[in-house]
């Protein structure tokens, strides 16, 4: 885990040093493994899973990046990317969460996952303009691209 620091050094500016907190009340026991990611895409101007379908996505294992996480970062573009509905729960643009991680399972299984759990095609369209609703990629344990 790095601890980045942005330094602002502009003219005339005394030093301005802005740490960038990594939030540690996100529980993520995997964290350093290689991980199959899932982010959604609203696509067509809607989400595509139902607050069930995350649910049941981490019911199943999936460490889900919950819109409540959000609410708790400490830079304040992400908290206030999200709000919370007329029964206290926090949401992202409307949802509960728009993505999640799968440890320990290979693309083509996490997505065999995701057809059994949410009753989605993983491999949907969408719309043409917005692209698929559901975007799987494998990740390193440092979280790059890898497939
Ligand atoms: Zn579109």
């Amino acid at each position: 885990m790095s601890n980045e620091l942005d330094i602002y050094h502009g003219p005339g500016n005394a030093l301005e040093v802005v740490p960038e907190v990594i939030d540690a009340e996100i529980v993520d026991d995997h964290y350093g493994e290689p991980y199959v990611e899932l982010s959604e895409n609203n696509s067509g101007g809607g989400w595509w899973l139902s607050d069930e379908d995350w649910h049941n996505l981490a019911k199943a294992g999936w460490v889900v990046d919950w819109a409540e996480n959000r609410a708790r970062s400490n830079q304040n573009w992400v908290r206030n990317s999200v709000e919370q509905d007329e029964h206290g729960v926090w949401r992202y643009m409307g949802a509960l969460a728009h993505d999640a991680k799968r440890y320990g399972v290979s693309l083509e299984v996490a997505q065999a996952e995701f057809r059994d759990i949410t009753g989605q095609d993983p491999d949907e369209e969408g719309c043409e303009c917005c692209g698929q609703p559901h975007y799987f990629s494998a990740r390193d344990s440092q979280g790059n691209y890898v497939d």
